[in-house]
This record gives C-alpha cells, structure tokens and sequence, in this order.
C-alpha cells in the first residue's frame, strides 16, 4: 500500500499531465477546462457533486493573483509606462494567463480531492469499472 505521500505526489503529477490522479491512464478533460465525468479507465469520478470545483476557481483566483501583482512589480520597476500603458498591456496579460491556467487548476484540485479522499479511505476513490458512475 502506497503511502499517503506518494498518493499525493503521484496524483500531482498526473494532474499536471492532464491525466487522471488515480490510474494515471484516462484523459482528465473532454475539451479544453471541460472535465469528464469520470475516468475512461479506472471509473474514478471527476465531478462527483454540484460545486465540487469551487476550490479550483479558488485556486485559480489566487494563482492569477500572483501573476498580476508579479506583473504589477515588473511594470513598475522595469518600467517608466503611465497608467494607460500599464493597463493596456496588464490587463490582457492577466486575462489570458488566467485562461490558460484555468485547466491546471481543474486539474490540480481534482488531484487535490482524490489525494485527500484517498488518504481518508472514502469510498469514492475506489476503482468502479467505469460502469457505475
Ligand atoms: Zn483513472
């Protein structure tokens, strides 16, 4: 039996491959930062209830967060741009690295509950066959 650490580790780093945190084999998403119900695979579920991924908007939240106030700190000091310059070039910055990173967060906090669970031994988190989602 894996240790709870390694659960964690290895889900990881499947999340950050866009793969499922229990088997490692089935696709995370059907589109872009759209999830799949449940893995291909193992029948591990994604979205096992409504707002289950509240915590990745979470997390993305953050995440860009830091990116502005990293933006903010480089506009300033590697600057001299007026204010209209930095929002014009900021703003779509911002927008689109929070795009980009919606999907990795998705992911993240996918791998995040599985690990969690996993760790508790909860019942959702044990392989299904695909069948019963
Ligand atoms: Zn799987």
């Amino acid at each position: 039996m894996a240790s709870v650490a390694e659960i964690r580790w290895s889900a990881m780093k499947r999340a950050a491959r866009h793969s499922c945190p229990q088997c490692g084999r089935g696709e995370l998403f059907q589109s872009y930062a759209r999830l799949r119900g449940s893995c291909e695979h193992c029948g591990l579920r994604f979205r096992r209830e409504q707002g289950a991924q509240t915590g990745s908007m979470y997390l993305s939240a953050a995440i860009t967060q830091l990116f502005a106030c990293a933006l903010i700190f480089l506009v300033w000091f590697g600057t001299d741009w007026g204010l209209g310059a930095s929002l014009a070039v900021g703003l779509p910055l911002v927008a689109v690295f929070c795009v980009l990173f919606l999907p990795y967060s998705q992911a993240l906090w996918t791998a995040i509950e599985y690990s969690t669970d996993a760790a508790n031994r909860e019942a959702w988190v044990q392989p299904r066959n695909g069948r019963d989602a």
